[in-house]
């Protein structure tokens, strides 16, 4: 097994980094006045509480995260979104015009943006046909240069979960980090990696508020790895980068969460039932077996439906220009009443 070190693939500029200081964080104590951050002291003609300044670190947040997934708050980094964690993963570990990161097609498309942005070469290994990951190519694929995998299970717009032993292989035997996103684990009935963070100090794991917690609007998304990966995320980030506002409501949800899986069941329940009705069409080729919210299509003329979908005032994404997906729409589970309105137009579709 490769040994692993944090240290060895950390950019040079990112080691050295003096991250900002803010006035937040270099005194978080109980204080009567706070003279310290050129904030307006008097607050607001509306009277809206938000004159100062969010916890950088989000605390509390934290708290209310550690003890709903049982990991330590020093794991956890909370960004604007997962993207933004993704974002900040590349430019931590991969230098510009040199490094590069390894993702596997057809999947979600943030990866590739973000390493453009940062001037990152993109190995892309396309799943089997099957779409499972193709380990064979992914170890023939990776080369001196390559920091991060990302993979993406349950995938997007696949909708499958890729094998444990095939993510524990990599993890074993790659050098770099290997990224998990599990932005759809919540939908599904396998188990989350997190248990494995203590094994594995190449593990990231991404999860989001945005699908199952129901929260896309607030953007919130968190990465769980070891504590030297996540004080670089710190230090990399803007230094309040999660409003107050968001803070205050992502805790109020998190301790309610009866309610957000009460859903997760009727989203569940519906997917069988849209699985079920869509294999009766003869347009219809294919319905994937899916561990999220989407079902991934294959029809006879994937734009032909998915223009008419639109003159009935439908929008579902068509996935048919991505490898491996020709003919391939990818359908959100809507609420009972969506679902039926889909059903009702594709039984008028000739
Ligand atoms: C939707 C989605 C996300 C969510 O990103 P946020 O920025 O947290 O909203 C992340 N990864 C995948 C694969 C997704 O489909």
């Amino acid at each position: 097994m490769a040994k692993f070190s944090v240290d060895d693939i950390v950019r040079n500029n990112i080691k050295k980094l003096v991250p900002y200081s803010s006035a937040r964080s270099e005194f978080d104590g109980d204080a009567q006045v706070f003279l310290d951050a050129n904030e307006n002291s008097l607050g607001s003609i509306s009277n809206e509480k938000y004159h100062r300044y969010p916890d950088p670190l989000q605390k509390k947040l934290k708290e209310q995260i550690s003890a709903a997934k049982d990991i330590h708050t020093e794991k956890i980094f909370i960004g604007n979104g997962s993207d933004e964690a993704i974002d900040l993963l590349i430019r931590a570990f991969c230098n510009p015009g040199e490094d590069n990161i390894l993702t596997t097609p057809p999947t979600y498309g943030m990866y590739e943006v973000c390493a453009a942005i940062n001037d990152i070469a993109v190995l892309k290994v396309l799943l089997t046909d099957d779409f499972e990951l193709d380990m064979h190519k992914i170890k023939k694929s990776i080369n001196k240069k390559t920091k991060l995998i990302f993979i993406c299970s349950p995938n997007n717009p696949t909708g499958n979960s890729f094998s444990t032993s095939d993510i524990k292989d990599l993890l074993e035997k790659f050098k770099g980090l290997v990224i998990v996103d599990e932005a759809y684990i919540d939908f599904s009935e396998r188990n989350s990696l997190l248990k494995k963070l203590k094994d594995y100090p190449n593990l990231v794991i991404l999860q989001t508020l945005s699908k199952a917690w129901a929260l896309a609007g607030l953007r919130i998304g968190t990465a769980f790895a070891s504590k030297q990966i996540i004080d670089i995320l710190n230090k990399v980030k803007p230094p309040y980068n999660i409003s107050i506002i968001t803070q205050q409501l992502a805790i109020k949800v998190l301790s309610s969460n009866a309610d957000v899986f009460k859903n997760v069941k009727v989203i569940r329940y519906e997917k069988e039932k849209l699985l079920h009705d869509l294999k009766e069409y003869g347009f219809v080729k294919k319905v994937y077996e899916s561990d999220t919210n989407f079902l991934l299509v294959k029809v006879s003329n994937a734009t032909a439906l998915y223009n008419y979908l639109i003159t009935k005032n439908i929008v579902v994404r068509n996935r048919s220009n991505q490898p491996l997906l020709k003919n391939c729409l990818r359908i959100t589970i809507g609420t009972p009443d969506e679902n039926a309105f889909l059903i009702q137009a594709l039984n008028e579709y000739k």
